[in-house]
């Protein structure tokens, strides 16, 4: 174990507000202490008014993905583990300590999650699902899911567990990337969604559901989800963002059900368009913001052109679609990902006895996002992925 690491003279954004404290002592054990009373000066490191923030959480990611490539890997084909370690460094690198893996078919992401832990190969902390549930032939069949009724669902977690995953993911409505599946339509009734989060809850786990249809938002909502991915509003007209409903919302907000939204960098290029959906989606979000919604960031990285690392970039997107402040960004970021992930008690926040996954970066990044994409010093449960430089 090697000596804590002592910091003064810096700024801290706890990850929901700027904290009065101006020191901080971590090591891998956790956060030791915060504020300068608190801690010797002995061998601190004057870190020059720079900016501590939590690390980054990506609450949507795909490791067994290859962004360069425009299908996913045959189901029995075996996974590039040195590919997928790689895509993991990379994450950690650009300041994403912790990621949640929301679908692959070969456990191969539980693998590397496991690798990282035990130390062996960088990377974030990883939560992985597995293979996610889905209807015969339905959406990301492939990745060997499929339940035609609520005990083939039910198995399909069985296997999940026994693989080690740690939440389920099921795919409430069609997608994009599917043959024969459409974005709009709900894959399960609000009976079997309700059956099969509550099962899974039994055991422990949270629950994600992909939903682009707002039929399948519906049922998601009601069941007690905990998460809800994308939140497309696709309505009955097949058009994105055509079918908002306040009434669901509402619901959202009174279970506290948390909404990922997958918004990337890419979605710059959507936006400079000015198309018309893109609006009514803006207005959406401000809508569910003001009713009080509570939204993670993430990207749905490893889809063709979203890179596992560029969490960073994707934030002031982010901020702009969905009509967040930078403060509030940062908190979508972290103390919400990990809320939402159920690891609060564990990472998210710069709080004493938490993990010490910590970025300095040289600015504020409250005043200007952009500076989080070049952190000057970046430590993953307490190790320092990039050493600070003094
Ligand atoms: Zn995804």
């Amino acid at each position: 174990m090697s000596e804590p690491v002592r910091l003064v003279n810096v700024n801290i954004f706890d990850g929901e507000s700027v904290s009065e404290h101006n020191a901080i002592a971590f090591d891998e054990t956790g956060i030791i202490a915060l504020g300068e009373h608190r801690l010797s000066s002995e061998g601190a490191i004057d870190a020059g008014g720079g900016w501590l923030v939590p690390g980054l959480i990506d609450a949507h990611v795909h490791l067994e993905l290859d962004p360069e490539i425009m299908t996913p890997p045959a189901p029995e084909a075996p996974r590039d583990l040195g590919a997928m370690a790689a895509r993991a460094k990379r994450m950690v690198e650009a300041g994403i300590t912790t990621a949640r893996d929301l679908g692959g078919g070969a456990w191969a992401e539980i693998e590397i999650r496991d690798r990282i832990l035990a130390g062996d190969i960088p990377g974030p902390r990883f939560l992985c699902a597995g293979q996610p549930v889905t209807s015969v032939g339905g959406h990301c069949h492939f990745w060997g899911g499929e339940a035609a009724t609520i005990d083939e669902a039910k198995a399909v977690l069985q296997r999940q567990r026994d693989r080690g995953a740690d939440l389920l993911k099921v795919m409430a409505t069609g997608g994009r990337f599917t043959p024969k599946s459409s974005p709009k339509d709900a894959q399960f009734d609000l009976d079997f969604m309700t059956d099969l989060i509550a099962a899974a809850k039994a055991h422990g786990l949270t629950v994600a559901a992909h939903c682009h249809g707002s039929e399948g938002i519906r049922n998601a909502t009601f069941a007690g989800i905990t998460t809800l991915e994308h939140c497309s509003w696709v309505g009955e007209d097949g058009k994105w963002a055509s079918g908002f409903q306040s009434d669901v919302v509402s619901e959202m907000v009174r279970r506290g059900t948390w909404v990922s939204p997958t918004i990337h960098c890419g979605w710059q290029a959507r936006l400079d368009s000015g198309a018309g959906w893109i609006g009514t989606f803006r207005e959406i979000f401000a809508e569910m913001k003001a009713l009080g919604v509570k939204f993670v960031a993430s990207t749905d990285a490893g889809i063709p052109g979203v890179f596992h690392h560029e969490l960073a970039k994707a934030l002031p997107v982010f901020a702009q679609v969905v009509g967040l402040s930078n403060a509030e960004v940062l908190t979508a970021a972290t103390a919400n990902g990990a809320d939402a992930l159920g690891i609060a008690s564990v990472t998210g926040r710069i709080r004493e006895g938490l993990a010490a996954d910590i970025l300095l970066v040289d600015q504020n990044p409250v005043e200007d996002l952009a500076y989080l994409q070049k952190p000057a010093a970046i430590w993953a449960r307490g190790a320092a992925v990039k050493a600070l430089l003094h």
